[in-house]
């Protein structure tokens, strides 16, 4: 298409469409473009340039036929369960969801006449046991929030293929660089973009993707009615932060390997938990899955007054800010028991395994001579 402004040229990095709305020459042109026989835009809650570009990078990446882009990781999980589900319909999700997924599916979609039921997705003897009622929906995290457990998702999606029920997968955590959820028979696929795709703490964005064709239109439909849009400005940035999403995810997780292996010896940690250690409960599965290392996301319990411990190594480690988030560029730290899971009860809080002195950490690509000397201002004064 020949631009009057750039002639010959085109900007080598993706335009920014910052514009609500597109205008259109006539309304033959509008018929073309509403009845997709030709390509373009009409109202940007409907689609846009940017979000449709990222879309198609991202579904590249995961394997998939399609993928949409949402405002945020909850509005692709809200979209993927109101394109799944009806009143009077059934959802099979794991008991260690993140903790507005379980909101969603536990709060708000049981006003609409959907029932959930939580299970250990970990025991495949339970899942089966619980997919004997009909459902519509599985719903499960590759890598869960935040003592790592790892899902089996081939088994999973052979269950839930067998009893005629969708498998939806947050692969959050994994990203699509270390597991691609569809080539294990995942139906839908969601990541939470605000993470390690955006890459840089930025952006607030969502991506579901998938084969079935059917699927698409459905969600297209959702994601406009429902005003679930993602904002072109997130979309291209978040477009910039795909570009090193492999290099990063690489780098952040070396990184997690040598530093879970280093603290296992450590004085003041009584317990590092990453799934590539041998005492992980899915090591295996985790080296099957993750040779190389199972994300850049790593748990470590401190020893002493767990509260007290937390507080002094945020103190003293300053340069691994605590900020409840993951996947930014340097490492960060957060504390689940006070953040991600503060509203649940003691009981549900020691069944996960989440303590006062458990300390989450979103390792980040520094050089490891960095980290580690950050690591012993956090730890140091603990056993001095
Ligand atoms: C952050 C997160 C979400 C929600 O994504 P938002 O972009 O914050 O809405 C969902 N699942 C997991 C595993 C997450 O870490």
């Amino acid at each position: 298409m020949h631009d009057p402004l750039l002639g010959a040229s085109s900007p080598l990095a993706p335009p920014l469409f910052q514009s609500s709305v597109y205008r259109l020459p006539d309304l033959d042109a509008l018929d073309r473009v509403s009845d997709s026989l030709e390509p373009g835009f009409i109202y940007a809650r409907d689609g846009h340039p940017n979000a449709q570009m990222l879309a198609a990078k991202l579904a590249a990446l995961e394997g998939a036929k399609w993928a949409i882009v949402t405002g945020s990781g909850m509005g692709s999980i809200a979209a993927a369960c109101l394109s799944q589900v009806s009143s009077g319909d059934r959802i099979v999700a794991s008991n260690r969801l993140y903790g507005r997924t379980t909101a969603l599916l536990r709060q708000e979609l049981s006003r609409f006449g959907v029932t959930c039921d939580f299970v250990d997705c970990n025991d495949l003897g339970a899942v089966r046991a619980a997919l004997q009622s009909p459902a519509q929906l599985l719903v499960v995290e590759t890598i869960s929030n935040p003592l790592l457990r790892i899902a089996d998702i081939t088994a999973l999606a052979e269950l839930a293929r067998q009893r005629n029920c969708r498998l939806l997968v947050d692969n959050t955590f994994a990203t699509p660089v270390l597991f691609r959820p569809l080539e294990y028979g995942a139906d839908l696929v969601m990541e939470s973009l605000t993470k390690m795709i955006g890459g840089h703490s930025d952006v607030m964005l969502g991506m579901i993707c998938g084969n079935h064709p059917e699927l698409l239109p459905r969600l297209t439909q959702i994601v406009s009615t429902w005003g679930l849009v993602p904002p072109p400005f997130d979309c291209w940035l978040a477009q910039r932060g795909l570009a090193t999403l492999a290099i990063r995810m690489k780098a952040a997780t070396e990184n997690a390997n040598a530093l879970a292996r280093w603290l296992k010896g450590h004085a003041a940690v009584g317990r590092v938990v990453y799934p590539s250690l041998d005492n992980h409960p899915d090591h295996k599965l985790a080296t099957n899955l993750f040779p190389n290392g199972a994300s850049n996301m790593l748990c470590i319990e401190l020893k002493g007054n767990g509260r007290e411990a937390v507080n002094r190594f945020m103190r003293h480690a300053t340069g691994i800010p605590f900020s409840p988030s993951l996947g930014h560029t340097t490492t960060t730290c957060s504390h689940p028991a006070t953040t991600s899971h503060r509203y649940e009860t003691a009981e549900e809080k020691s069944r996960q395994g989440i303590s006062d002195g458990l300390l989450r950490l979103s390792i980040g690509i520094e050089p490891f001579d960095d980290l580690k000397r950050q690591m012993e201002l956090g730890l140091g004064p603990l056993t001095t």
